[in-house]
């Protein structure tokens, strides 16, 4: 059964650890990641973007087949399903469809409208026990076709958003979406550092964990960071572990064209990062 993000957060929070959100694209990108996190012992949060719910078929299809995977892979572990970078509508429709927990970005809006929405979906949340992320400071980097420049967030509006009652933070210190560039600056801590000052016991969430060297990870989650989101991570590790077996030629070879042969060693691969993620976010056993 799907939960909200709420307790697990808090736990993180206060264990001084993060809660992995992996964005999921299809059955092999959701069926690793759970059993992954089952084998760990791992409370997870699957991220679905609005882009990876039209693929999928839409979000009915996205909640079937979790919660059929839920069922029938016997996953106990605490899995809440997730919009991430939702829209105001894209809010409203995953909750119909049965998601357990939602992500309003209104950071691209001015932040009286960002909190006007924002209010309005806390409510709307929090009346079907629901958690709900908001967003202060766009992430850099590309997201679905949107690229943003990389935003320090303004404590005080992290703090007037804080206030709302959502259940987790995103503000953004300096970290982007997808790869980070070789001249990239690094987490803006200081600037971590206030918004946890001002926004007080609300789990902060960091956007775009591919590639944030191990030792900033481990200071985020120091500085009050209880959940990290990885998607390009996966989505390397699985397009490596598949060029491989093409370029060997074994889709060549007997039934190797299969796609239950073809797509097994990006399973693996996504398994295998999704395991070393929960070793850094320190998430083994605390489901
Ligand atoms: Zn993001």
């Amino acid at each position: 059964m799907l939960v909200s993000a709420k307790e697990m957060l808090i736990k993180a929070r206060d264990g001084k650890y993060a809660v992995g959100q992996f964005n999921i694209n299809n059955l092999e990108w959701t069926k690793a990641i759970l059993l992954t996190v089952q084998e760990n012992n791992s409370p997870v949060i699957l991220g679905v973007s609005e882009g990876a719910g039209k693929y999928m078929g839409g979000y009915d299809a996205v909640v079937g087949m979790v919660n059929g995977l839920i069922k029938d892979l016997n996953i106990t572990v605490p899995v809440a399903l997730h919009i991430d970078h939702g829209t105001y509508e894209g809010v409203l429709k995953v909750i119909e469809a049965g998601f357990s927990s939602v992500m309003f970005d209104g950071s691209h809006y001015p932040i009286d409208e960002n909190i006007k929405k924002t209010t309005e979906l806390v409510k709307l949340a929090g009346d079907k026990g629901i958690s709900i992320e908001a967003e202060v400071g766009s992430i850099g980097g590309e997201e679905d076709g949107v690229i943003g420049a990389g935003e320090i967030a303004d404590a005080n509006e992290c703090k007037q958003i804080a206030d709302l009652g959502v259940t987790m933070l995103a503000a953004g210190i300096g970290n982007i979406h997808g790869k980070y560039p070789a001249n990239w600056k690094g987490l803006d801590f200081d600037a971590l550092a206030k918004i946890k000052a001002a926004t007080g016991d609300v789990p902060l969430v960091l956007h775009g964990g591919t590639g944030i060297p191990a030792d900033m990870i481990k200071k985020a989650i120091s500085l009050g960071v209880a959940k990290i989101n990885v998607n390009t991570e996966l989505q390397l590790a699985f397009a490596e572990a598949t060029r491989k077996y093409i370029e060997a030629g074994k889709d060549l070879q007997g039934k190797g064209f299969d796609p239950r042969k073809l797509l097994a060693p990006g399973f693996e691969a996504i398994k295998v990062s999704v395991k070393e993620k929960l070793e850094l976010f320190g998430s083994i056993n605390k489901a």
